[in-house]
């Protein structure tokens, strides 16, 4: 039986809101002591219910095992271990120096939760990109309201079952539902709205949360580019580009979307690749259990369509019935087809060769800024000369994907690919308003600052200058 979305009704969730921002108010998710309690709480849950997240997740996109347990269950509890760890000194008041016009002054930091968060999440990582954003938003004391994608039915009601089985739905809760429930959700006065999905609809949030000036963060995506230069360790850099590719069937936000490859290495990189591919997933992958299936026809029938852009070099093989697509390394035809056009989202990879890094760093500076950024090189002049000149998200020199698996480092996009970011303390504090707070000493009184005093404007032009 296929699972079936439950479309929350206008009032019901005027009501959640409403109860929510009442929780709030009260100061019922405050109390540093609740959120660390709520936290231990979350991750119990995803341990308790460990089975049934591996099920849904095969169900809705035919992650393995091991892909789930890394991409979705392992990484939010290693999220919330971290945060447990750090809460205490990132919710302390940080105090900041004095000003010399300030003397005898105290000033501080405060963190403050917004109130009522809303999350909306995609379906690509469908459980942990609904939590992981939670974990930030409970830690600094907000409520929080989780919309899962539609897209992936077996995940967003097993999200509603293990959240309104664990917690007070005025504090925690999931409201399922597509496009117009989220419309409906968008008019609800939330005090942060935070996003995970596609560049044209971060612009519907971002327009809607303009109408009430609701502060967002916007995860989104587009086309990582991935370099490989003449001095790459080939044989490493195939295995870990393959394996930022066919994670997920590629359709991994971050995922290497297209290749420049330095003319001397191409074939070596072919080869390379194609061994890792039959290393990864057998002589035909569409038939290994453990290789992911692409969401829906929809986006299968669009992933086909690339195949016809260019030339293959290897893959290209497709299953209809499973929504199976080989990883596929091509040459595209030029830089006007879809396939370099549209972010790919799939295990489909255009590859273009290259002769000096300027026409590289020229092609992705002429395009929107990235939201990751791999570049392969043994040279440090190299790897100095790409990041100081294009501006991107974030990423890895020698990797793909682990930047973002470490919550040491904040991870967001920048233009197109993003607003914010978030991941360890940068969660916490994307869920916080830092309030700026003087406290003025009351044992003296410096004269000089009110209306018409005596040398009044000489003291001032000797202190401000
Ligand atoms: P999407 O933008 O289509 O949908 C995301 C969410 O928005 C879903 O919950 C959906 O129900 C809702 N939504 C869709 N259309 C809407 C509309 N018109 N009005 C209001 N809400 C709407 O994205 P997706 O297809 O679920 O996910 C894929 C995209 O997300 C890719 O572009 C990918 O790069 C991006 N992504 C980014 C990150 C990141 O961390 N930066 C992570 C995962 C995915």
């Amino acid at each position: 039986m296929t699972a079936a979305i439950k479309e929350a009704s206008r009032e019901s969730i005027q009501t959640s809101i409403e109860k929510q921002k009442q929780f709030f108010k009260a100061g019922s998710s405050k109390p540093l002591e609740v959120r660390k309690r709520t936290l231990e709480k979350l991750a119990e849950a995803i341990k308790s219910h460990e089975k049934e997240i591996l099920q849904a997740l095969k169900q809705d996109l035919n992650k393995s095992e091991m892909e789930t347990y890394a991409t979705e269950i392992g990484i939010l509890l290693e999220e919330i271990r971290f945060t447990l760890k750090h809460i205490d000194e990132w919710a302390e008041p940080v105090k900041v120096k004095t000003a010399k016009t300030h003397v005898g002054s105290k000033a501080y930091k405060v963190p403050e939760p917004f109130g009522a968060a809303l999350i909306i999440a995609p379906w690509n990582y469908p459980f942990q990109l609904a939590l992981s954003p939670i974990i930030g938003a409970i830690a600094a004391g907000n409520t929080v309201v989780i919309k899962p994608s539609e897209l992936t039915p077996n995940t967003s009601n097993l999200l509603t079952k293990l959240i309104h089985s664990h917690f007070d739905p005025e504090y925690i809760t999931v409201i399922e539902g597509g496009v117009e429930t989220t419309q409906i959700l968008l008019q609800q006065p939330f005090d942060y709205i935070f996003f995970t999905g596609s560049v044209p609809v971060g612009k519907v949030i971002m327009e809607a949360a303009a109408k009430q000036l609701i502060p967002v963060t916007l995860e989104l995506g587009g086309k990582s580019p991935c370099i490989i230069d003449e001095t790459a360790n080939i044989p490493l850099a195939a295995k870990r580009i393959a394996f930022g590719k066919v994670t997920n069937a590629g359709q991994t936000c971050v995922a290497p979307d297209y290749l420049f490859v330095h003319q001397k290495v191409k074939e070596a990189f072919v080869k390379e690749f194609q061994k890792a591919i039959r290393d990864f997933y057998g002589k035909n992958p569409l038939t290994n259990d453990t290789y992911g299936k692409i969401v829906n026809e929809r986006h299968f029938n669009r992933l086909t369509g690339y195949l016809q852009d260019g030339e293959i070099l290897t893959g290209g093989r497709v299953d209809h019935t499973s929504l199976k697509i080989e990883p596929t390394l091509m040459v595209p035809r030029d830089e006007s087809v879809p396939v370099m056009q549209d972010e790919i989202f799939g295990p489909i990879f255009p590859m273009m060769e290259y002769d000096a890094l300027d026409e590289v760093i020229g092609f992705i500076n002429d395009r929107p800024k990235p939201l990751a950024l791999y570049l392969f090189t043994s040279d440090d002049n190299v790897s100095d000369r790409v990041n100081s000149s294009i501006s991107y998200g974030g990423g890895c020199v020698n990797d793909t994907l682990m930047h973002l698996a470490t919550p040491y480092l904040p991870f967001g996009g920048v233009g197109e690919s993003g607003i914010g970011n978030y991941h360890g303390e940068s969660s916490f504090a994307t869920f916080s308003h830092y309030k700026s707070i003087l406290k003025q000493t009351t044992k003296f009184d410096f004269s000089f600052r009110y209306p018409n005093a005596k040398f009044g404007l000489k003291i001032l032009k000797k202190l401000l200058k």
